[in-house]
């Protein structure tokens, strides 16, 4: 580093130079993907725990990047979100997910996951029931997944949207609950068709006393509220028995099966016409 006459810190270290290439290129392939829709989609069962059925899938964005491999959403949707390419990206998702839901049976869902960027978006609902119209798939059998750090802001606008979604008949998800800080005064401010216990409590709750007594309240207050819990990240055969007798009404994990693409998810999830 070297200092500059303000006083501030300047970096020209060759491996912060390489970073920032590195990053501009990431960019640059991302840009390029979008525009030619070299993306994927994974769906991963959800388990209906009582039935012990399927109840639908959730969509899971995938990205190779050429000549480099899988990207980990995680990873390449944040620069999407920085870059505002979120909002082709998300629209084709749903687009994607909407479609191939429309070929599964009735009244399997399927779960999309939605940018705080994107939902704020002026057309979203427009977008929505577009594609709803587009692709014929009930309202009913989309459920919109949601994390709270879109409601730390705009709230007022936030609501309004959540409730023209809501009049559509599209269902809402709130995803990662109990990561953040917020989630709770959100549930007061709008009814969630479902809440989604984020996963590390689930693969903490065998050693964990307080992670299981988490996911005791979590579904009592679910309960109380009338909303459908979901726990993520079941791995084990255990977690799932549990899960079960705690009362959580769905479940998915790589121990129901890990996110595939629709050809199989078909082949190992939905039962063959006629049988
Ligand atoms: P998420 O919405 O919480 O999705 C669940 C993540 O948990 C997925 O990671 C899934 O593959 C993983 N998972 C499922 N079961 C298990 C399990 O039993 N054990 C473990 N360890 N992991 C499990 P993935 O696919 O890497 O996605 C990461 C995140 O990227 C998602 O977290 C979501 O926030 C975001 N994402 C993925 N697809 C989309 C998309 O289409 N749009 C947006 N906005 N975000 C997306
Ligand atoms: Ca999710
Ligand atoms: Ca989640
Ligand atoms: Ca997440």
């Amino acid at each position: 580093a070297k200092q500059d006459s303000r006083g501030s810190f300047h970096f020209f270290a060759p491996e912060m130079n390489a970073r920032l290439q590195e990053r501009r290129a990431l960019e640059q392939d991302l840009r390029r993907a979008v525009a030619r829709e070299q993306f994927r989609v994974d769906y991963q069962p959800l388990m209906d725990l009582r039935s012990g059925r399927i109840a639908g899938a959730e969509a899971l964005l995938r990205w190779h990047r050429p000549g480099h491999g899988p990207v980990p959403p995680d990873i390449f949707i944040a620069i999407a979100e920085e870059t505002g390419l979120i909002l082709p990206l998300g629209a084709w998702v749903l687009t994607a997910a909407c479609h191939q839901a429309a070929r599964w049976p009735a009244p399997l869902v399927v779960a999309v996951n939605v940018s705080p960027i994107q939902f704020r978006h002026g057309d979203f609902c427009d977008t929505v029931e577009a594609v709803l119209r587009a692709s014929g798939l009930a309202p009913e059998r989309l459920e919109l997944e949601i994390t709270e750090s879109l409601l730390l802001q705009d709230t007022e606008a936030v609501l309004a949207t959540l409730a023209r979604l809501r009049a559509l008949g599209v269902r809402i998800a709130m995803d990662d609950f109990g990561a953040g800080h917020t989630s709770l005064a959100y549930l007061r401010r709008f009814a969630f068709d479902k809440i989604k216990i984020d996963r590390s409590f689930v693969q903490g709750m065998e050693e964990d006393a307080n992670a299981l007594a988490i996911i005791r309240s979590v579904v009592q207050l679910s309960r109380t509220l009338n909303i459908r819990a979901n726990a993520e990240g079941v791995e084990t055969p255990e977690q799932a028995e549990i899960l079960r007798q705690e009362g959580y009404a769905e479940a998915q994990g790589y121990h129901f099966g890990r996110p595939v693409p629709p050809e199989q998810f078909a082949a190992l999830h939905l039962l063959p016409p006629g049988s």
